[in-house]
């Protein structure tokens, strides 16, 4: 019989690369249908950090949970241009240190679109096709569909007077779809790890 944490001697029915939000999602859902998963992740478990993208050795990029590498821009001038993206590298992929913000599509974003300079075909699949998986989705990272006025309520006071400001101007806000968990310590990670796991990002939602 071959010992269950010696990953390389086993048979598995799928192997994944990468457990950011696409790769942990797919991946839990096949295992809950039966399937042995095998996830291959070159970054590591990152605990909260203050950094931000800005370490710039491979090595300290992958402990705070960045892709270790610049990438190449290809500029409008022909110029190609270094730079570290915001790209993670981490259980959980780019997913820990993102926003958490998770809206569908508009149903009219999946037809065609015709501008005076140009036209773009409709999707072959349409809004309602994906209405399902949204919800299931959605349902999975924590996304709760109250109203916005609920939403606005659990908002901190500098969202909240910047709601009021700009209706005050006119404008009409909504409060985002957010995964996350609030509750009176949340500190609302965007752009950070959350240190409680109550944002809900791939490891947290998916793999763990
Ligand atoms: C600061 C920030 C805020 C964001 N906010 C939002 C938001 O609010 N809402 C939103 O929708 N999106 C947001 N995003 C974008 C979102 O996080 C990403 O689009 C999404 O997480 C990408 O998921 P992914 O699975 O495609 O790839 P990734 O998350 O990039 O995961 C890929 C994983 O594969 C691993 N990998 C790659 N190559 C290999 C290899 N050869 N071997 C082993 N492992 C490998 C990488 O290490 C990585 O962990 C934000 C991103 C950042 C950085």
């Amino acid at each position: 019989m071959t010992d269950p944490t010696d990953a390389a001697s086993q048979y598995w029915d799928v192997i994944i690369i990468g457990t950011g939000i696409g790769g942990a999602t797919v991946g839990r859902s096949l295992a809950l249908r039966g399937l042995s998963v095998l996830f291959l992740e070159k970054g590591g478990r990152v605990g909260p950090n203050e950094e931000g993208n800005t370490a710039v050795t491979p090595e300290s990029r992958v402990a705070q949970g960045w892709w270790p590498h610049p990438l190449t821009r290809l500029q409008a001038n022909g110029d190609r241009k270094r730079f570290f993206a915001a790209v993670g590298c981490a259980l959980g992929g780019s997913s820990i240190h993102y926003a958490a913000a998770l809206e569908r599509m508009a149903a009219s974003d999946f037809d065609a679109l015709h501008t005076p300079s140009a036209s773009t075909p409709p999707w072959p699949v349409s809004f309602g096709e994906f209405v399902p998986y949204y919800e299931s989705a959605e349902k999975l990272y924590g996304i709760r569909g109250e109203s916005s006025e609920i939403a606005e309520r659990r908002m901190s006071e500098w969202d909240r007077a910047l709601m009021k400001q700009m209706r005050q101007n006119g404008l009409r806000p909504d409060p985002l779809h957010v995964g996350i968990r609030y509750d009176e310590q949340c500190k609302e990670c965007i752009g950070k790890v959350c240190p409680r796991d109550c944002k809900f990002d791939a490891r947290v939602a998916c793999i763990e």
